[in-house]
């Protein structure tokens, strides 16, 4: 890397890029509700883009440029919201994608935002945490413009985690004064709310624990397998093995994965993964180690991936996996065609704008409780998420039931008729 050198350029995808994922699906939902051509064009498009060139002075000397991304894909129903991702494969088209599920997401859960998503092109795993820390500061900086509590409000993703929000915060605040409101997924000691790092795989059993009562897949002593095992992953295998009795028999992370028809010892491995060893090293309970790829061999009731986006692909799995249901923790897991592919198998899917709103839907409840400066309990930010996402689950179960369509078009036909609602009563 020279000292003015770009880094992390992504590499070549294998698969359709996020931005014609979500295309693809938009334009199903349109045709059901039949929306007007012009409104399309505006619920397709971003609002507002902005890509940055980040330089950062590295341990030893060194600059180093990274490309910066925050994309605020609408903000008719509330200040625009999303993550922020540090990624090597994360680019304009991913972010925007992304941006755009968050619109849908915040819109089905029927909170008041609008969807947007931050990124930047770097292996963060390649940084010191001086980096990372300098990085974080340098990107907020420049995007800070388009950013505060009733514009749009970042929160972590793939790769960034409380620490980095809070770096966040603080830059943010330097600028405009204390705005705990400016940013979620803070330590709760910065004003972040209790549930927040647990919310996404809560609402992921939540809304299993539903779809089973509804569906006679009853999660206690069922089978689940989950790819990834990090906030996503880590939480949900954490809360299905204590709260629900269900049995996780194989979950993976990067480095590959570890199987045991009998049930994993959850706690165990994540005693093991807390350590910072990759699962595949982990020697526990009787269970063997697989490859990365073997995850999706593994036949089972419940297959989660809560990884990455594009690993369930007409070319790799679509027509082999095994499982009774596909529960997409991640954001964009299956491409349009194997989702296609897995409809025509009976195989059904719970889509991510669904399955995973439960770190949104308790991030909201972090930026009320940072307006209003008071405390919620865990009991009550739980008993919210279930209500919460539970009323989403239903209206997507019944319209779904009434039109005959998957969950995924039913959950996009709700989100678009409230967010369009919104754009025409604005004036649009
Ligand atoms: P994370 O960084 O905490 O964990 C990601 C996990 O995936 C890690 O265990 C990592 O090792 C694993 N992984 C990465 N590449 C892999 C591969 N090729 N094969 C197998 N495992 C691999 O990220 P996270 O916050 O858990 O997010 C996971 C997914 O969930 C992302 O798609 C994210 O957008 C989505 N999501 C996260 C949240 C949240 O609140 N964190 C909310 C909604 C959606």
């Amino acid at each position: 890397m020279t000292a003015t050198g770009r880094s992390g350029s992504a590499p070549a995808r294998t698969t359709m890029s996020g931005k014609s994922i979500v295309e693809s699906q938009f334009e199903r939902a349109a045709n059901l509700i039949g929306l007007d051509q012009y409104m399309r064009r505006i619920l397709m498009r971003p609002f507002r883009e902005v890509q940055v060139e980040v330089p950062v002075r590295m341990d030893d000397g060194r600059i180093e440029v990274f490309t910066g991304y925050r994309i605020q894909h609408n903000g008719a129903r509330g200040p625009c919201k999303g993550g922020i991702r540090y990624h090597p494969e994360a680019d304009h088209d991913e972010v925007l994608g992304l941006a755009a599920i968050m619109t849908w997401k915040t819109a089905l859960m029927d909170i008041p935002f609008g969807g947007a998503k931050g990124g930047v092109t770097v292996d963060p795993k390649k940084l010191s945490k001086l980096e990372l820390e300098r990085l974080t500061r340098r990107f907020t900086q420049r995007i800070s413009i388009v950013l505060g509590p009733y514009r749009d409000i970042p929160a972590p993703d793939v790769n960034t985690n409380a620490q980095v929000m809070a770096w966040i915060l603080d830059e943010f605040s330097s600028r405009h004064g204390y705005t705990p409101a400016a940013v979620t997924g803070k330590p709760v000691s910065l004003g972040g709310t209790l549930g927040r790092e647990e919310a996404t795989g809560r609402g992921v059993m939540y809304v299993m624990m539903e779809y089973a009562r509804d569906f006679g897949i009853p999660l206690k002593g069922s089978r689940v397998v989950i790819q990834g095992f990090g906030n996503v992953g880590g939480h949900l295998a954490r809360l299905l093995h204590a709260e629900a009795g269900a049995k996780v028999i194989a979950v993976s992370d990067v480095s590959g994965g570890v199987v045991n028809e009998k049930g994993l010892d959850v706690p165990a491995l994540l005693a093991h993964t807390a350590a910072g060893k990759p699962v595949v090293e982990w020697p526990g309970g009787g269970g063997r180690a697989i490859a990365n790829t073997e995850i999706w061999t593994i036949p089972c009731d419940w297959l989660v991936p809560a990884a990455l986006g594009g690993v369930i692909t007409r070319e790799t799995n679509a027509r082999t996996i095994d499982c009774k249901v596909v529960v997409e923790g991640a954001n964009e897991p299956t491409t349009p065609i194997a989702d296609l592919i897995l409809e025509e198998r009976g195989i059904p899917v719970i889509p991510d704008f669904l399955a995973n709103a439960g770190g949104v839907t308790v991030s909201y409840y972090e930026w009320s409780q940072n307006l209003q400066q008071y405390r919620w309990t865990h009991e009550q930010v739980n008993r919210e998420l279930h209500a919460t996402i539970t009323k989403a689950y239903v209206g997507v179960r019944d319209l779904a039931k009434q039109r005959g369509v998957t969950f995924r078009t039913a959950a996009y036909a709700i989100a678009l008729q409230r967010v369009a609602e919104a754009e025409r009563l604005r004036g649009n």
